[in-house]
């Protein structure tokens, strides 16, 4: 069995993987954890999930759960709490899961660092659809080439606190790759007023916020005389949930170094 340490475990997406590793046959929850102050600390998971009692109980550090799991799973807003466990799993030689979002290229960086001796599984989006979609993008913007126009669309619910979502950013990425465009120079994030025409060679990217969407991205080829449309909806957080269930194994017996759902599903 492997023993699983989930922060950010009160969330949206912390209770979902802690369901999900409780259904998984080869998967324990062993450590939850939230941040000081949080109604949840010294409760055991089980209640706060709403399952029946685990005899483990929420704690404040990551520190305090190291020791007893074979892999800390990250899932937290703001971003800064799984930055910090990144240092603290890294120095413990616990691999880790990372799904969340709007971590600055400053801390990415000093993450990939901190985990260097560790294998980890970091993706913006651990949907297996989303995976074969970022594939499919590359694949289209190469084929279609230069005079098609490419912008992404994203939808999430009001809660989310960053823009655009991470997976937006993986898409955009993966048109630039297959353009071999440099998505820093080309990149657009929304527009306003007088923009003047559309350049040849941007990407744009553009967030919705809207009550409860789960998360929707579509990505548009406009040419001349037709326009592609490729589109994924999530209708459930089980979709992300069950990608990092797929996650946690690989990242246990992968030799150290820094992964996404792509190597988890052997697209690489
Ligand atoms: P949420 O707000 O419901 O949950 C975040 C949790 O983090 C909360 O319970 C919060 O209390 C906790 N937290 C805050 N500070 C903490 C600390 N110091 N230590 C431990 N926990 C702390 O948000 P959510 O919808 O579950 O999303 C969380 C993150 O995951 C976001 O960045 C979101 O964009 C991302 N996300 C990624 C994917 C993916 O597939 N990669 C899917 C959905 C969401």
């Amino acid at each position: 069995m492997i023993k699983v340490g989930i922060c950010g475990v009160a969330g949206r997406m912390g209770q979902r993987i802690s369901h999900l590793t409780l259904e998984a046959g080869n998967l324990d929850l062993g450590g939850g954890v939230e941040f000081a102050g949080h109604p949840a600390i010294g409760k055991d998971i089980g209640e706060v999930i709403g399952v029946s009692p685990l005899g483990v109980q929420v704690v404040d550090s990551v520190e305090a759960i190291v020791g007893d799991v074979d892999v800390v799973v990250a899932f937290t807003a703001p971003p800064e709490p799984t930055a910090v466990a990144a240092n603290i799993a890294g120095r413990a030689g616990v691999p880790m899961v990372i799904g969340t979002t709007g971590l600055s290229a400053e801390q990415v960086e000093a993450m990939t660092h901190d985990l260097k001796a560790v294998a980890c599984v970091f993706a913006p989006n651990f949907s297996v659809g989303v995976t074969v979609l970022t594939q499919l993008v590359e694949e289209a913007a190469r084929i279609l080439g230069g005079d098609y126009d490419v912008e992404i669309v994203e939808a999430h619910h009001r809660f989310k606190t960053d823009a655009p979502s991470g997976t937006a950013y993986a898409l955009a990425q993966a048109a630039a790759r297959g353009l071999e465009r440099d998505l820093q120079a080309v990149g657009i994030y929304g527009r306003y007023g007088d923009t003047g025409a559309r350049t040849h060679d941007e990407i744009g990217v553009h967030a919705v916020r809207a009550g409860d969407i789960v998360g929707e991205h579509t990505v548009v080829f406009g040419g001349i005389g037709e326009t592609i449309e490729l589109v994924h909806r999530a209708q459930s957080r089980d979709t992300f949930a069950s990608g990092v269930i797929r996650a946690i194994p690989f990242a246990v017996a992968a030799e150290p170094g820094m992964y996404d759902m792509r190597d988890v599903l052997g697209l690489r």
